[in-house]
């Protein structure tokens, strides 16, 4: 089956009997990412992530040493 990527528009051909085209096509909605875009999602992701520790550990410094 031929899907596309909803980020890049990308089209990709996926294995019909692979388990991620058995679960999409049971999804009426095309939430297909691409290999690159979900890679990019996920670091993003962790990067917010890591951000967010960073600026907790900042503040929480001035009160406490751990
Ligand atoms: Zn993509």
């Amino acid at each position: 089956m031929r899907v596309r990527c909803i980020l890049c528009e990308k089209i990709d051909t996926l294995n019909d009997e692979s388990l991620f085209a058995k679960r999409l096509r049971n999804r009426p909605i095309h939430t297909y990412m691409c290999e690159t875009c979900y890679a990019r999602i996920e670091r993003k992701t962790k990067e917010r992530l890591a951000t967010g520790k960073f600026r907790f550990y900042r503040s929480s410094k001035h009160e406490t040493e751990w």
